[in-house]
């Protein structure tokens, strides 16, 4: 079986297309962007930041940490080349089709000047360790069959180990400031 080609993935998986919608910017919003509100209940959006309870339960559950279904033979990792070389990722994997979809729906991934000054994770919020250092200058779509889920309970988050990726496609900010494919299969 051949993985995806993001370049065939639709505009807005309808995994996606089935979630709440921010009411601001029609957004969908991923389980994981959802925190718990004053009352406890699941009710406040947050585009910046992972609810790491959710996410973990999604990944122990290998379902999509964007639109909450389960993941089929391949699973995707969305990060910067660097966390792409190491194969340990921050954020929970998801469906290749809705990880190719945040590129551009994402703000703070999709353009250069939305990019947070030491975000090199699309979910910010917890810096993982080793991650500081320089900003990142592209993303890398990693696609694979399996990963490994380690909490690490000293920093209170999950890290990600996914094997080796079967493609990896990189992209890379062009002079416009827009996310632009850069390079196929590694
Ligand atoms: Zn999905």
């Amino acid at each position: 079986m051949t993985p995806p080609d993001p370049a065939t993935v639709p505009d807005l998986p309808a995994a996606l297309a089935a979630r709440p919608r921010d009411p601001r910017r029609g957004l969908p919003i991923p389980p994981v962007n959802l925190h718990p509100g004053p009352d406890g209940a699941p009710s406040a959006v947050d585009f910046t930041t992972i609810n790491t309870t959710t996410s973990t339960d999604l990944a122990a559950d290998r379902r999509c940490s964007l639109c909450g279904e389960p993941m089929g033979y391949w699973v995707a990792f969305l990060g910067t080349p660097r966390a792409a070389e190491l194969l340990r990722y921050t954020d929970p994997p998801g469906h290749p089709e809705c990880m190719t979809a945040a590129l551009t729906l994402c703000p703070h991934i999709a353009i250069a000047r939305h990019r947070r000054a030491r975000a090199d994770r699309p979910g910010g919020g917890i810096m993982p360790p080793g991650a500081h250092g320089t900003k990142p200058d592209g993303w890398t779509l990693g696609i694979t069959r399996t990963y490994r889920s380690v909490f690490v309970a000293a920093h209170g988050f999950t890290v990600y180990l996914p094997a080796p990726f079967r493609t990896a496609y990189a992209y890379a900010y062009g002079p416009d400031g827009r996310l632009h494919h850069r390079t196929g299969t590694v």
